[in-house]
């Protein structure tokens, strides 16, 4: 009698979890509401533009379904191979920076989920993303694709060699950290354009990169920040 009676309330319990996690899920742009008005706008972000696209961009598709009660959240989260997709405040941050005006060419590197790459696609012409995790690169190409982001080209590869045949490029916005601004990327930026770039390696911080013409740049500090190492990509 007893097991039966535990049964019927675990039972009940998974039910209405279930129901709230559905009702959750589908309340997701009040979510993104709370987000921006308790993650963003009183830390500073006032890019309209950017909280529009932040509003209606459905974070919880990005990550993995087991912790999509978590996307809106004041944090990184895990999307598997180690690597995670950036706090929401870090995202908004990075593009505001970028001081976007509609007909931009940008290239990202560090793909991961393909959120930020999202986001950017609505702000800009198009967007050029590398990502050096194979399933990674795959998997968002897939979903933004599903997700109807006609603007944006997934290309598997090393971000450290950016995308020659494509350049120059009116912003680049970097997702992982390396030790050093890369070479290649400096010259694929347009003379007046903006890179927006974590460096280093225990201690990274933000730096914003006024390419100001050839031989000429301007640089920023921005605030401390940490993300995943960007990792060498080796001879293909
Ligand atoms: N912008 C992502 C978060 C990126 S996490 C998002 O919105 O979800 C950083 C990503 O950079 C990881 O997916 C990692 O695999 C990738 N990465 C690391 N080193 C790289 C390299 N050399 N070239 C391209 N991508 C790299």
């Amino acid at each position: 009698m007893r097991g039966i009676l535990l049964g019927m309330v675990v039972g009940i319990m998974v039910g209405a979890g279930f129901v709230l996690w559905q009702d959750k899920n589908n309340n997701w742009k009040q979510e993104a509401k709370n987000m921006v008005n308790t993650q963003l706008i009183p830390r500073g972000i006032t890019d309209s533009a950017v909280i529009k696209a932040m509003l209606n961009t459905p974070r919880h598709l990005f990550v993995p379904q087991n912790i999509r009660h978590l996307a809106y959240g004041d944090h990184p989260l895990p999307i598997g191979y180690g690597q995670t997709i950036s706090q929401p405040y870090i995202v908004a941050l990075m593009t505001q920076l970028l001081e976007l005006q509609g007909n931009e060419k940008v290239l990202e590197i560090g793909t991961g989920s393909g959120y930020q790459a999202a986001i950017l696609a609505q702000l800009v012409d198009s967007v050029y993303t590398i990502e050096i995790v194979k399933p990674l690169c795959e998997q968002a190409r897939r979903r933004l694709d599903s997700m109807g982001y006609k603007n944006v080209i997934v290309v598997c590869g090393d971000g450290y060699k950016g995308l020659p045949q494509y350049a120059p490029f009116d912003r680049i916005i970097v997702t992982a950290a390396p030790p050093n601004v890369p070479e290649a990327l400096l010259e694929q930026l347009k003379p007046g354009g903006i890179m927006v770039i974590p460096v280093g390696t225990t201690f990274q911080k933000l730096v914003r990169i006024l390419k100001k013409d050839d031989s000429t740049y301007v640089y920023e500090d921005i605030i401390p920040v940490r993300f995943v190492p960007m990792v060498p990509g080796g001879e293909e």
